[in-house]
């Protein structure tokens, strides 16, 4: 017969344990290294008021600035946690070494009496200081475009826009932040799973609608601690021709595309060339997503049937164009194989583009955020994106 001391007691009687340790070699001396976070002075001062206690972390963890920044390293851009705001450096639970140590105390009975046998197991990597780097693995493993790796949902840039588009655009970031609400508890599983678990932003080049999927997945990522892929839709198409021609299934791809918490598929119907196969696959992915209820962000500058741009905004060259693989009774129409693949949305809609099969289901349980009259960054002369839309 056995019995185990609660995770509390053992957690307490640790505490006690190290703040001993410490008492006996005094305070550790710790150098700061340089912040790139710019939070150093709030973590300094948090822990200078919060009287050394051992949930400080928990305090500091639920506070909604992670020290996370954008570290540029030879192979690119990527997150990392602030080296010197780093919850590990004042961690007193696991002394920096991320481990959790978990007491079991097993009591038994023999005819002498009873005695206690304690086993210690290291959980690595588990303890509460750890959160940030847990973080910072599920951003870079989100493979967001360097571009948009600042994205803030909070931080929008719109005082360029006019009254109306000032308005269109708040009110698009307020349904992002409610979608995202929602698809954290249904994904929880405390949400009526009827609620509608695609996203789809449609509109114009340049209009916002990448930044505001990216803002939404990071926050997802960051406030939740859910896992995101971002994915650009030519570059699957990319990947598979590969796949196909290497007489591979894209199967390793397509498990992680079709597992991920949230999936965003950004510029889809975006695209020429595409053989059966890689359509085939596509299908797949979007059906698996729809039928598991797959949280699925989709960017798109191919209108639904209700929305149509405006006619002086469309560019004088354009033709009609009929290479439409996507539709079932489409044929390619090599006569306009010299259209401009990035001019094909002014005349097809998203329906034309990607068929009545997926169309459909995208209809049936998507949100939809439009980005019509609100005019592209690049009209904006001498600005970046991101020096447009992000406040820092
Ligand atoms: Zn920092
Ligand atoms: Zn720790």
């Amino acid at each position: 017969m056995s019995s185990s001391r609660s995770f509390e007691e053992i957690f307490s009687s640790l505490q006690n344990l190290i703040e001993l340790r410490e008492n006996e070699e005094g305070a550790p001396v710790t150098r700061m290294p340089k912040c790139f976070c710019g939070k150093s002075d709030y973590y300094m001062s948090q822990s200078r008021e919060l009287d050394d206690e051992a949930d400080d972390l928990s305090e500091q963890q639920q506070d909604d600035s992670e020290p996370i920044y954008v570290e540029s390293t030879p192979n690119g851009f990527r997150y990392a946690v602030c080296p010197a705001c780093n919850p590990r450096l004042q961690c007193r639970l696991c002394e920096g070494t991320g481990h959790r140590v978990l007491k079991e105390v097993h009591v038994f009975e023999s005819g002498e009496g009873e005695f206690e046998h304690i086993t210690e197991n290291i959980s690595p990597n588990t303890c509460a200081c750890t959160h940030t780097e847990r973080i910072v693995e599920l951003l870079n493993n989100a493979e967001i475009p360097c571009k948009y790796m600042e994205a803030d949902i909070h931080s929008f840039q719109i005082d360029h826009l006019n009254d109306f588009q000032k308005k269109k655009m708040s009110d698009n970031i307020q349904k992002m932040i409610l979608f995202c609400t929602h698809s954290a508890s249904l994904i929880k599983g405390t949400k009526d799973p009827s609620h509608k678990y695609f996203m789809t932003l449609t509109g114009p080049v340049g209009s916002g609608k990448t930044l505001l999927a990216t803002a939404a997945l990071k926050l997802l990522i960051m406030d939740h601690g859910l896992s995101g892929r971002f994915v650009d839709f030519q570059f699957l198409l990319n990947q598979l021709k590969a796949e196909y021609e290497q007489k591979r299934s894209g199967e390793t791809l397509f498990k992680q595309l079709r597992d991920v918490d949230i999936l965003i598929i950004d510029e889809f119907g975006k695209g020429r060339n595409e053989n059966e196969w890689q359509l085939e696959k596509l299908d797949d992915l979007v059906n698996s997503r729809y039928n598991s209820k797959k949280i699925t962000i989709i960017t798109t500058n191919y209108l639904p049937q209700t929305f149509k741009y405006d006619e002086k905004e469309i560019p004088i060259r354009t033709h009609k164009i009929k290479n439409d693989y996507w539709n079932p009774l489409g044929k390619p129409d090599t006569s306009s194989a010299n259209t401009p693949v990035n001019e094909t949305f002014w005349t097809q809609s998203l329906l034309e583009r990607v068929g009545a099969r997926m169309y459909e289901r995208i209809i049936e349980v998507s949100e939809f955020i439009d980005f019509m009259n609100i005019p592209s960054y690049r009209k904006i002369l001498g600005k970046s994106f991101l020096d447009l839309y992000n406040k820092k």
